[in-house]
């Protein structure tokens, strides 16, 4: 799967309702992972934190319910966006009084368009550029969809892997990454990319953000990473 798609973690215990959610998520683009059991899913979470969660309430184990509660409780994990799957109106109710602090939920069965639509939802709140939103920081402007990057009205001219960082660090303007961050985001977590290429990245998107002049927006953090502003 090409790198910067975002993740979702996909918990349910029926091999085909896991099919056809990953058949489709992938075919939105989304990288997708599961996780059979609550303390699989709990286990994957703290690894590598997904972008949004997918969690169906009937588990063998620890119920989704719990899970959700879990996650919302830890300060590393409570803004993940959690979409619960139900399925009947008792748990409907539960969620919707939002007893477990679940983002959103969908009752079963769903359609798959409606799910679709829910995630990209969350996404456009914890990831923008994932959905092709337009993305604006001081004088820079993003265009997800269209690639196009301007800068005081300038276009200005960046390679693929600079869009990406762009792309994340215009997602949470302030926002401290470190390089191992970067690299999963920018480069993918499957690949083996020094954590000097980050900076060798980072130089050159520096370089052509400041073509035509204008402070150099991108803020060295010592002994932490980097940050947009
Ligand atoms: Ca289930």
């Amino acid at each position: 799967m090409p790198a910067n798609q975002p993740t979702v973690l996909v918990v349910e215990d029926e091999p085909a309702q896991r099919d056809v959610l990953t058949y489709n998520l992938e075919a939105e683009g989304y990288q997708v992972s599961l996780a059979e059991t609550g303390d699989d899913a709990v286990l994957q979470v703290t690894e590598a934190p997904p972008d949004v969660i997918v969690l169906d309430w009937m588990l063998p184990g620890i119920s989704g319910i719990e899970i959700c509660r879990r996650l919302k409780a830890s300060q590393a994990t409570r803004n993940i966006p959690v979409i619960m799957l139900t399925a009947c109106t008792e748990e409907t109710d539960r969620v919707r009084g939002l007893e477990t602090g679940a983002d959103d939920y969908v009752v079963k069965p769903y359609s798959v368009i409606e799910l679709m639509a829910r995630i990209r939802t969350q996404l456009r709140r914890v990831r923008p550029a994932s959905v092709g939103e337009k993305l604006e920081y001081d004088d820079i402007q993003l265009d997800a969809e269209t690639h196009r990057v301007t800068r005081a009205g300038h276009p200005i001219k960046l390679g693929p892997t600079e869009f990406r960082l762009l792309s994340t660090f215009m997602d949470k303007p302030g926002r401290v990454w470190t390089r191992e961050q970067l690299l999963d985001r920018v480069w993918g977590r499957d690949i083996y990319v020094d954590t000097r290429t980050v900076d060798v990245h980072i130089g050159r998107l520096r370089k052509a953000l400041r073509q035509n002049g204008g402070e150099d927006p991108v803020r060295t953090v010592r002994g932490a990473g980097y940050a947009l502003g």
